[in-house]
């Protein structure tokens, strides 16, 4: 299987991370896999991923997730979870939510956004003790795909 639960960590991580800085997430279903896949875009490898899920899918989880389904669906790379530090997932995370936009005007309140840089502008304020994390832990997972393939 492509596709595996994400850690216990994971939920509270989350659960802190809306506290801090997404409390318009309250009311949002989302859906964390880990990723077992090397996810690449643009020959880069890519370390999560937020996808709104097609209506169909929501359908197919509507036990799971009442009544409507799931909004999003994120994406994380097994690897990291695995083998990097908590801040670093955390960093990964947040971004991925931050790829969620909130309109509490709105009938469909959830929709997706995308960033012009490589990252949202709130994310690189916080990231700023490490603005090279992203290449960094790119590397650290690539990496970690290179070595499982020698052997
Ligand atoms: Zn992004």
């Amino acid at each position: 299987m492509k596709y595996d639960d994400v850690p216990e960590t994971i939920a509270q991580l989350y659960e802190d991370l809306k506290k801090k800085h997404f409390p318009y997430l309250a009311n949002a279903k989302i859906l964390f896999l880990a990723n077992k896949k090397k996810m690449v875009k643009k020959g880069r490898i890519v370390l999560g991923k937020c996808v709104k899920p097609s209506d169909l899918l929501r359908y197919l989880s509507r036990h799971e997730a009442p009544d409507e389904g799931y909004d999003f669906i994120i994406l994380l790379d097994n690897k990291l979870m695995q083998h990097c530090e908590e801040s670093d997932i955390e960093r990964v995370l947040r971004h991925e939510l931050r790829h969620i936009f909130f309109d509490s005007d709105s009938k469909n309140p959830y929709s997706l956004i995308d960033h012009d840089f490589t990252d949202f502008m709130d994310e690189v304020e916080l990231n700023k003790d490490d603005p090279n994390w992203a290449n960094r832990v790119a590397r650290t997972v690539s990496l970690i795909y290179e070595q499982e393939k020698d052997q």
